[in-house]
């Protein structure tokens, strides 16, 4: 079977469907190509935060305007992402307030609603917290976070009644090039015709750009969740992250709390193969975790574990996102590199994928902060917490 087409976007995560969603916005005939279901990997097992806070004006605009679209999806997109706003504080240490205060300062100025506030103001905020530790925090009121597998699906469907065609259960082999131009993909269900070739495959993306010898410094790390139960009394909390506890905290429903960690080592845990690692959370994580939320939430004591999950960042040197057209093969772009971060950030990177596909590259763009020579020119853009994940 041979299927033609203008663009086919490579993998059904949040940013293979925001891409899909806007090429089809934009006029374009688009073929989505996924090896499972939509939101199979990484994305659909995404805690889904949504902040703000960046160290970069760049991703601050893109997260800023991925809120924007999160607050307003059934008219931007169609659907509902089951976004739900409560709030964001992230708590600083006393060594690291200085550059949380210059980082909200640069926030403020592209438009985020944010704010430097004291330990006694976070007490008021969120009354179960204790502020031992905290010498301060950034507040935002307007973040949250969202359900990843809804807002993608609703991504994938939007693009689906724009024409784009879905094809699910269909695993690219290989990329098909001819005369340094992309024509295509080969898949385990025929060969599939474009003139534009995207690959947001996640942790799976070198595997596919090295069928035409692009290897990309996108290495997969394993990334574990922990749950648990709230006492009855403990109704609502923010969602949270601090440099003291290193660790993110948010609601689930279900009278859960959701708890993962900002410890830059995670990129250690290294994965060989994305297609089979260990999708349990340890028991000693559980354990840890505990007590770190018991420490800052001292209700939580009485709480009780309710499980947990593992799945995989897409992590490269510097910790942000390889969006851009790829050398030595025209018509090839990559959407992927991640990092951990990149649930919130899908919106943007949609619309800016699309817009490079549509209108050609720019050099004075957004998008050329993500280009992959800055890795070979030492040009790369690292977040400036030691938190690489807060970006
Ligand atoms: C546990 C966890 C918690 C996280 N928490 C947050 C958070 O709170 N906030 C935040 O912003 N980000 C968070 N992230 C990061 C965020 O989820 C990811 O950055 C984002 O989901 C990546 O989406 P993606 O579309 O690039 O890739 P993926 O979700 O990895 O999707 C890639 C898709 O490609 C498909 N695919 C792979 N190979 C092929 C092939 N050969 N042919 C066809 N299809 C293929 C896969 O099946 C997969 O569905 C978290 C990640 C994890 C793992």
């Amino acid at each position: 079977m041979t299927t033609s087409t203008d663009v086919i976007v490579v993998g059904g995560g949040i940013n293979g469907a925001s891409i899909a969603f806007n090429l089809a916005k934009g006029g374009l005939k688009v073929s989505l190509i996924e090896k499972d279901f939509i939101a199979a990997g990484p994305t659909g097992r995404s805690s889904a935060i949504i902040r703000q806070h960046y160290s970069h004006e760049v991703t601050a605009r893109m997260a800023l305007r991925s809120l924007r679209i999160f607050q307003n999806f059934d008219d931007v997109v169609g659907g509902d992402p089951d976004f739900h706003q409560t709030g964001f504080l992230l708590a600083a240490r006393p060594e690291d307030v200085e550059l949380l205060e210059a980082n909200i300062a640069l926030q403020q100025e592209v438009g985020i609603d944010t704010r430097l506030v004291s330990p006694q103001e976070v007490k008021d905020l969120e009354p179960h917290i204790s502020v031992e530790g905290i010498a301060a925090a950034a507040y935002e009121p307007e973040s949250g976070y969202a359900d990843p597998a809804a807002t993608t699906t609703a991504y994938a469907g939007r693009a689906k009644d724009l024409g784009a065609d879905l094809q699910l259960g269909t695993r690219v082999q290989k990329v098909l090039v001819e005369r340094g131009r992309v024509v295509g993909v080969d898949t385990d269900k025929g060969t599939f015709q474009a003139g534009a070739v995207v690959v947001a495959a996640g942790p799976w993306t070198s595997l596919i750009t090295e069928t035409v010898g692009i290897e990309l410094p996108i290495k997969a790390s394993r990334h574990q969740v922990a749950t648990y139960r709230r006492p009855d009394e403990f109704e609502r909390h923010m969602v949270f992250a601090g440099f003291d506890d290193e660790v993110y905290i948010r609601p689930e429903t279900g009278q859960l709390m959701l708890v993962g960690s900002i410890e830059p080592e995670e990129a250690e845990a290294e994965v060989a193969d994305p297609d089979s690692f260990n999708e349990r959370v340890d028991f000693d994580i559980v354990a840890d975790f505990s007590e770190r939320v018991a420490r800052r939430y001292p209700l939580m004591e009485q709480g009780t574990s309710a499980g947990g999950w593992a799945s995989l960042y897409d992590v490269t040197p510097d910790w942000h996102s390889i969006i851009c057209p790829l050398p030595g093969v025209e018509g090839l772009y990559c959407a992927a590199g991640t990092s951990g971060h990149g649930f919130k950030l899908g919106p943007a990177v949609g619309e800016m994928m699309a817009d490079l596909i549509i209108n050609g590259e720019k050099p004075e763009a957004d998008i050329n902060m993500f280009n992959f020579r800055r890795f070979a020119e030492g040009e790369t853009v690292a977040g400036k917490y030691e938190y690489s994940i807060v970006g």
